[in-house]
């Protein structure tokens, strides 16, 4: 996270009261400022940016607004990629959602979960209904799950179901980490988490802009704006340091909201000396029986981003928050997942279902929480992402090292983190490789493999070498 002094104006004002989270009277100055940039600063922005500790919010801005600028947008996707490889190198984290219940009892504008979506069959998965889709994931490749569910008095049963997940094993398959996307706990209910070993705790604000929060979220807890925008505080104080946070982009003007992302992350890195661990690019996707995302509705939504927009929001959010890991989903189609694995992202999910048990079903129903656009399994998209020049990685291991919260920024910081990110990638890939990968996938990766090994310090080498040497003689699971 961005932790030199660059901001003055907007952490000044901040009284650590809710409202001054987010002040929305100094992003709309910072972005009108943006507008009126010129080339000269916007490029001069580009190359402090370079330098790997952060942006300021009006320096955030000014790049938010080059939307209409084709070469500014080559030049932030550039720096994007650099700054991201220099940091983690050229690895990308994959991980599945696991949808365990649509029960809800909010009414989002936008989610096939919502209340008043009388068309959806709801349904919670039991305990042996959770392990068969686990089974399934497991016999993919995953190692990572996201754990996803709505929002329902129920909050118990998630405890149990992240029991199940982590006690479900199949041939020499495990989940080693699960990160989970839950309507905002309570501190009790954090600490419950947390004692069930959760990993990074993630919740997007949806929108930051107030009156449109309001409008999209009519009733049910969720219409509590400053209920969910201090959830991440709940989180810090019941000692659960690993958090991600995003906004639904095509709610409201991405730049108000982007902005807003950042101020948010800068807020929790000032109070906490810990950013978020990840932030979320989600586009809006057709979402059926929803009054705004239906596919009849969405297109006619103004604030829906272009596929350039969207670029220049995951360059620009790479640039601002150099150290935050940046998540991909499938929401996006398979042509621009490839651009964007060299333009910042550092985690992906492939061979998702957003439709609770999915995994096990043939047909492709459009009964899921929104349409996803890249429909392909897991391989393929290892495949893609070895031909993309990158190292698939199926790492859990900060987390169980205890590298989290102020630990893992204090390796981040100095660049060390990539010293840990490529070994225990090469050593999860290996894995895959032998136990997964279809033929194509084995040659393509081994390939790549050898190449990456190539590229570690001579005293990493040799250890990853003879770990590798392990795991071919049947050991599983070993990182540094
Ligand atoms: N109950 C949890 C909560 O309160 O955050 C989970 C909500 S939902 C299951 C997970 C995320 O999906 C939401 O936070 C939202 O950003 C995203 N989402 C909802 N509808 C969507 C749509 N139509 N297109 C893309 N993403 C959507």
């Amino acid at each position: 996270m961005c932790s030199h002094p660059v901001i003055k104006k907007p952490q000044d004002k901040i009284k650590w009261s809710n409202e001054k989270i987010i002040d929305e009277a100094f992003i709309w100055q910072a972005l009108e400022a943006g507008r009126r940039a010129g080339t000269e600063q916007v490029k001069w922005i580009i190359t402090k940016a370079l330098e790997k500790k952060g942006l300021s919010l009006e320096e955030t801005a000014v790049l938010l607004c080059q939307d209409q600028q084709p070469e500014r947008l080559s030049e932030v996707l550039e720096a994007a990629r650099r700054i991201k490889e220099e940091i983690y190198g050229k690895r990308l984290v994959f991980f599945a959602p696991l949808y365990i219940g649509n029960q809800c009892v909010n009414n989002c504008l936008y989610c096939a979960y919502r209340r008043d979506h009388r068309g959806l069959e709801r349904r919670t998965l039991s305990p042996g209904e959770i392990t068969r889709q686990v089974e399934i994931l497991e016999d993919q490749g995953h190692k990572r799950l996201l754990m996803v569910a709505g929002d329902t008095p129920d909050f118990q049963s998630n405890l149990e179901a992240l029991k199940t997940i982590y006690a479900t094993r199949k041939n020499q398959g495990e989940i080693r980490r699960v990160n989970v996307n839950l309507a905002p706990p309570t501190l009790d209910q954090f600490r419950e988490l947390k004692a069930v070993g959760i990993g990074t705790y993630q919740c997007f604000q949806e929108t930051y802009h107030r009156m449109t929060y309001q409008y999209m979220h009519p009733d049910g807890p969720k219409a509590d704006y400053f209920w969910r925008l201090t959830v991440m505080d709940r989180a810090f104080q019941a000692g659960v340091d690993d958090v991600s946070t995003g906004v639904l982009l095509g709610l409201f003007d991405y730049r108000f909201d982007v902005a807003a992302l950042v101020m948010h992350g800068q807020y929790l890195d000032k109070r906490y000396g810990v950013g978020p661990h990840a932030v979320s690019v989600p586009r809006l996707r057709v979402a059926h029986g929803t009054p705004l995302c239906d596919d009849n509705t969405l297109e006619a939504n103004k604030y829906l981003l272009s596929d350039d927009q969207f670029k220049l929001v995951v360059g620009v959010i790479r640039l601002a928050l150099p150290y935050t890991g940046l998540i991909l989903t499938t929401r996006e189609t398979p042509a621009m997942r490839q651009e964007l694995f060299n333009a910042g992202v550092s985690q992906v999910s492939a061979g998702s279902q957003t439709e609770v048990g999915g995994y096990n079903r043939e047909d492709q129903r459009p009964a899921g929480q929104f349409e996803i656009e890249d429909r392909r399994p897991l391989d393929e998209v290892v495949r893609n992402v070895v031909e993309s020049g990158n190292i698939p990685s199926f790492c859990t291991a900060c987390y169980r090292k205890g590298r989290t919260g102020e630990v893992i920024m204090d390796l981040l910081k100095p660049g060390t983190i990539k010293n840990y990110c490529l070994p225990n990638a090469l050593l999860t890939f290996k894995e895959y490789l032998m136990d997964y990968a279809s033929r194509g996938t084995r040659e393509a990766g081994e390939k790549q493999l050898a190449g990456q090994l190539m590229g570690l310090e001579e005293n990493m080498r040799a250890e990853t070498t003879r770990r590798l040497e392990r795991l071919e003689n049947g050991e599983r699971d070993l990182y540094f």
